[in-house]
């Protein structure tokens, strides 16, 4: 049987885990579900790193011992991950006495082997990030010595401490680079790397002597390993080396690495060096990831955004959010994490497409058929098109997924769900159902529909368990055949009958949807629109109504305008689009404020008054041409409308 192992950064325990750790440890564990669709033996490894000074500190602010600390936020992440359905088949932690000891007998061997010396150490550490850096790197502002990464005060250290020969691995890792042009990617960020390698690489201290909260030295215990080389070593000590070298010999090399693009220098660099010292085979792959941001900020306790992902996996479920951050955040870039967007694709892809596609197909096998599958017989040219798009974008998405590249992925799924849709539309099974001579040809569009739908359960499998599993029950198809051996079209059984159910996904309502997320800098602006609202009543309340001369009311240019498109304003809660037609006069876009009062459909076809020689304006940025008239008091409002059909365009006077 192929192996195949795929690890996450272990994740540092200094905070609790939010979507950010979880973003990619879901990315993992769609990874390893999508390969054990393949037919893969699958390890998949995560865990937290639990030594250093940084928690050792934390440890100490909250008056408890750092392992007690590190067992409360550890059992955090361990929870948590069970909780949102994560499949890995290890957790490991830099405490656990079987890491410890790999670390231990690491560092002698490369002592006895001189990879590793001593000597002191004299330079910038940054404590939060425990990195050492050199005097090239660091920055200096106000007289202060400045963390080229998180840009916190650096702190001068001068120790004594055991060096890593990792100048000695230069010019092989620049070798490596060459030879395997994808051993980093994104690309973009190999080259980072490679710049490093080319400037050259200094030795690495790789213990400390100021606190003990680590891996101790064997021959030499006053030393404690440097934490970043200490975590690096659970990628095998999670395997059983150098113990157990049967489970390591299976799995290793691990054929990915996913980490954040912070830690890509030790994961591209220093961790291939220390492995080349141990004469252990090189991982296959690092890809390095880009950061997330939530609703367009960057993730932080004090903005309210460093969410929990099971707060919105228990509003949207687990798998509408791990869809939508696969399809919608680019792999290997930086991408935002917005709720806002979370719930369009939910309504499009989900709810409209995948959802509808289910439903109505289960329906018309209901109203037809009595729910039972019938054998397909009358194939015609159309059919043909869909197992065209069938086999072909299921060996695309393979392909895809195989290269990491999620939203392509996505993307070429979706376009056989979209497809679907389509061939209902072209063989319009509702005509064929009312002509009994077409019974058979009617059957046969429900079984490829069907059976497209089976196809698509399966290959959404890694990314949506729970709704793949879902609809292959409602057409009671064999869960234990979810792989990639029944890929093939015209593989479902019939006289099989199905049960119909709820639809796997209901449209959310926009208007009366709470959020999950709530930014601390939202909750002021909803402050400052409750302000202007009351200002604005008290406006209104001050009914004064000033006279003017009749040529100054010819100035104003009023016009019947019919509405043929309405949109709400995604960031904003007041506002909607609209497209207006006004006849001669062509069509145009205003902006108007009245989302609390209208919904869109409602607004659909109406036949509206607007001002229509208004200077354009922009509200929020998109451009509005003209306003429409609307009255209101202080808690309704109604648009202006004609009370007879007029045409579009008519001049009020
Ligand atoms: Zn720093």
């Amino acid at each position: 049987m192929k192996k195949f192992y795929v690890t996450t950064p272990i994740y540092y325990l200094n905070s609790e885990p939010h979507i950010g750790s979880a973003y990619t440890t879901i990315v993992s564990d769609i990874v390893a579900r999508y390969k054990r669709m393949r037919n893969y033996d699958v390890f998949f490894l995560t865990g937290t790193d639990e030594h250093g000074q940084k928690v050792m500190n934390s440890a100490k602010e909250k008056g408890i011992s750092p392992q007690d600390f590190v067992d409360q936020l550890a059992l955090k992440f361990k929870t948590l991950w069970k909780e949102i359905g994560l499949t890995n088949d290890y957790f490991v932690r830099t405490t656990d006495k079987n890491h410890e000891e790999t670390v231990k007998y690491i560092v002698e061997k490369l002592i006895e082997k001189g990879d590793v010396y001593k000597g002191t150490y004299k330079g910038w550490y940054c404590i939060p990030d425990e990195t050492f850096w050199n005097d090239g790197d660091v920055k200096v502002e106000n007289e202060k010595h400045i963390c080229p990464e998180c840009h916190r005060e650096l702190k001068w250290v001068e120790e004594e401490n055991y060096f890593f020969k990792l100048s000695k691995y230069n010019e092989k890792l620049i070798d490596l680079y060459y030879e395997k042009p994808d051993f980093v990617e994104p690309e973009f960020r190999k080259n980072e790397m490679f710049q490093i390698l080319k400037a050259g690489l200094n030795d690495l201290s790789i213990t400390r002597t100021t606190f003990d909260w680590g891996v101790s030295v064997t021959s030499d215990p006053k030393h404690v390993v440097y934490v970043w080389v200490d975590a690096l070593m659970n990628y095998i000590s999670a395997l059983g080396y150098p113990e157990n070298l049967e489970k390591f010999e299976k799995y290793w090399p691990a054929d990915v690495h996913f980490i954040g693009k912070e830690i890509n220098r030790f994961h591209s660099i220093i961790w291939p060096a220390i492995l080349m010292a141990l004469d252990i085979p090189l991982p296959k792959k690092i890809y390095a990831h880009g950061w997330l941001t939530v609703n367009g900020e960057k993730i932080s306790k004090s903005k309210g955004n460093a969410i929990n992902p099971k707060i919105l996996m228990d509003a949207y479920g687990k798998d509408a959010v791990r869809y939508y951050l696969l399809k919608d955040i680019s792999f290997g870039r930086d991408g935002d994490f917005s709720e806002e967007n979370l719930i369009i694709k939910y309504n499009s892809d989900l709810a409209n497409d995948l959802s509808n596609l289910v439903h109505r197909t289960l329906s018309m096998l209901n109203k037809y058929f009595e729910g039972v599958i019938q054998k397909p017989e009358i194939t015609e040219e159309v059919d043909s098109t869909l197992l065209n798009i069938l086999s072909c974008n299921t060996k695309k998405y393979l392909d895809l997924m195989d290269e990491y590249s999620f939203t392509q992925a996505m993307e070429t799924l979706w376009e056989i769900v979209r497809m679907s849709n389509k061939y209902i539309d072209l063989t319009e099974p509702w005509i064929l159902g009312k002509d009994e001579n077409k019974k058979t040809r009617l059957a046969t569009v429900l079984y490829n529909l069907l059976d497209s739908i089976r196809i698509i359960s399966i290959l959404i499998n890694p990314v949506m368990p729970e709704t793949s599993l879902k609809i292959l029950e409602k057409i009671k198809y064999d869960n234990t055949h979810i792989n990639e051996n029944n890929l093939n079209t015209s593989l479902l059984h019939y006289d099989v009958k199905v049960d119909i159910g709820e639809p796997v996904f209901v449209r959310i309502d926009t208007e009366n949807w709470k959020r999950v997320i709530i930014m601390n800098s939202e909750e002021s602006n909803i402050k400052n629109k409750e302000d202007n609202k009351k200002e604005e009543i008290k406006k209104e309340t001050e009914n004064v109504i000033s006279l003017i001369e009749f040529p100054d009311f010819t100035k104003i240019d009023l016009r019947v305008a019919k509405i043929y498109e309405a949109e709400e304003v995604k960031k904003s809660k007041k506002l909607i689009k609209l497209q207006l037609d006004l006849g001669d006069l062509g069509k145009r876009q205003i902006v108007a404020g009245i989302k609390e009062y209208y919904t869109v459909e409602e607004l659909l076809n109406k036949k509206i008054i607007i001002v229509a020689n208004l200077k354009p304006a922009k509200l929020m940025g998109i451009e509005s041409n003209g306003m429409l008239l609307a009255a209101k008091d202080g808690t309704s409002l109604t648009l202006l409308s004609v009370d007879k059909d007029i045409k579009e365009g008519s001049k009020i006077s």
